[in-house]
């Protein structure tokens, strides 16, 4: 059994949340603050009997919870959604704390966003039972049937977010979740469950099972009670958890990682291509969409480089908490060793360091922002994801050989090009991703559709994307002429 966890006096949970209540386990894990390495208390490990009362509550809930409809499921989630809003504070505190994400982040964008998250798509799901396909012969009344027990599995480095991105949809649609948060980064999602239980979310509606992704996560995705999965994390455990959900042929949806070019064409403003380009150290490069490999003009390469190092020369790693900092740690230490890993085998293979390339001196959890370049266009520092503070540089020569080193690798996530608008255009459809932002990053509209290509996903989730997933898309048929039965009729 594991004690109550305090962070800065707001008490969290370290139990699972299933049927309206708190769960301990006989077995636990240990979580600590990247930042300092400090331990902040053990978290209960889901085991089997967890993971399989979680689904049979959210099956009984199902049924009930669907019934609501839309409008009936409205004022619950505007209450989640509230409930959230009340412990902004604590949401903040334990992120920054768990995950190293900053404090001011947390508190000015990922706590609100986790809000819309929720309210958003349920207003939206209002509209949801109102699309009408009208031919010649017939009405078609296109129905959203919510699709049952949904599990949720997310990353640690985005918790919140992604946990309400993923289940605002799902809840807001009819559906019930099982949510298995990360673990190494466990505290929102605890705090979550107080949220939907001071909402007054029915048992069973909204659970949660804390544990390791090898034994929690493994046992839940293959349960055969659940109608979906949907995933946001790595290429290789996307496909044990596509094999899980294939043995009971269950839709999944797989976020997954991506190498995202940052393209700078010879008519970019360069002052904010540079200032933007620094933004890919926001997390200590712990960001999915963040554009990592860097094609640049030749003709402006070296003032792009000297106007990015400026920026970079200024950034201020640090304390999450302090709000001076800009980077934070890396989350864990085997994530360390992992990034160290990269760079030691990018210097190895001959790439060129133009800023960074060291720990740094904050702490053990903390990388030196970096940037490589010179390195062929098959070394792994272009081709992988590495998922840190460490950026690749690459040039071009002309738009056709930005977009063929753009689309060369297994990635398609997402992208960033600067130019002049129509240029930067005409770059940016001809890249193989899932979005790509012109002049801009990290504009995120919750109507938008939102995933990967490639390795980096399967599906789409935002808007009525997500809807579509965790819905059974159903059409009702009204002849508009009376039915002649006919053998002969089509
Ligand atoms: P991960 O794949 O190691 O873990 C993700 C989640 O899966 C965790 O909750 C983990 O416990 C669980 N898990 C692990 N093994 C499992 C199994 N066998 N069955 C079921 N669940 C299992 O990923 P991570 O290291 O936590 O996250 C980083 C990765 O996530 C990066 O590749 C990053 O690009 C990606 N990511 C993608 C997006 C996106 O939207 N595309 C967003 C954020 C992060």
């Amino acid at each position: 059994m594991a004690d109550m966890i305090h962070i800065d006096g707001h008490p969290i949970s370290p139990d699972h949340y299933i049927n309206g209540r708190r769960v301990a386990s006989s077995e636990t894990f240990e979580t600590f603050c990247p930042v300092d390495q400090k331990v902040l208390g053990r978290i209960s490990a889901g085991l089997d009997e967890h993971v399989d009362a979680a689904v049979s509550a959210a099956q009984a809930a199902f049924p009930g919870w669907a019934a609501l409809g839309a409008a009936g499921r409205l004022p619950y989630l505007e209450r989640f959604a509230e409930e959230i809003g009340k412990r902004e504070e604590a949401f903040a505190l334990a992120e920054a704390n768990d995950a190293g994400v900053l404090l001011s982040r947390m508190r000015h964008g990922i706590v609100p966003r986790a809000m819309l998250n929720i309210t958003w798509f349920a207003k939206e799901a209002l509209t949801l039972q109102d699309r009408v396909i009208e031919t010649t012969q017939a009405i078609h009344q296109v129905r959203h049937d919510p699709a049952g027990v949904c599990a949720i599995i997310t990353p640690w480095n985005s918790p919140l977010m992604l946990a309400t991105w993923k289940a605002g949809p799902a809840l807001a649609s009819g559906n019930t979740v099982v949510i298995k948060p990360p673990e190494w980064a466990p505290l929102t999602t605890s705090l979550l469950a107080d949220a939907a239980d001071a909402a007054g979310l029915p048992p069973g509606v909204f659970n949660i099972v804390q544990g390791m992704g090898a034994t929690t996560g493994a046992r839940l995705v293959a349960d055969p009670r659940l109608a979906r999965i949907s995933f946001t994390g790595s290429v290789p455990t996307a496909k044990l958890v596509a094999t899980a959900a294939a043995a009971n042929l269950v839709p999944c949806s797989l976020e997954l990682g991506g190498k995202s070019p940052f393209i700078v064409l010879k008519d970019a403003d360069l002052d904010a291509a540079a200032a933007t380009g620094a933004l890919m150290y926001r997390n200590a490069g712990q960001v999915c969409l963040a554009g990592t490999r860097f094609l640049v003009h030749e003709s402006i390469r070296d003032a792009f480089v000297e106007k990015m190092r400026a920026v970079v020369a200024n950034l201020v790693v640090g304390d999450p908490r302090d709000p001076a900092t800009e980077v934070g740690p890396i989350i864990h230490p085997r994530q360390v060793e992992r990034v160290a890993g990269f760079v030691e085998r990018a210097k190895a293979a001959g790439a060129t360091t133009l800023w960074g390339g060291e720990r740094h001196d904050f702490g053990p959890q903390y990388f030196q922002p970096t940037m490589f370049c010179d390195v062929a266009n098959d070394a792994e520092i272009v081709q992988q994801e590495v998922f840190g503070p460490v950026l690749v540089m690459q040039t071009f020569a002309s738009d056709e050989e930005a977009i063929a080193l753009a689309n060369s690798t297994v990635y398609g996530l997402g992208g960033i090009c600067y130019g002049e608008q129509a240029h930067a255009q005409t770059v940016a459809d001809q890249v193989r991703t899932g979005f790509i932002w012109i002049n801009s990053f990290t504009i995120r509209d919750l109507a938008a559709p939102f995933g990967g290509r490639g390795q980096s996903g399967v599906g789409r989730e935002g808007g009525e994307w997500s809807f579509d997933f965790f819905c059974d898309v159903k059409d009702v048929i009204t002849p508009k002429q009376p039915f002649k039965a006919s053998f002969a009729h089509r």
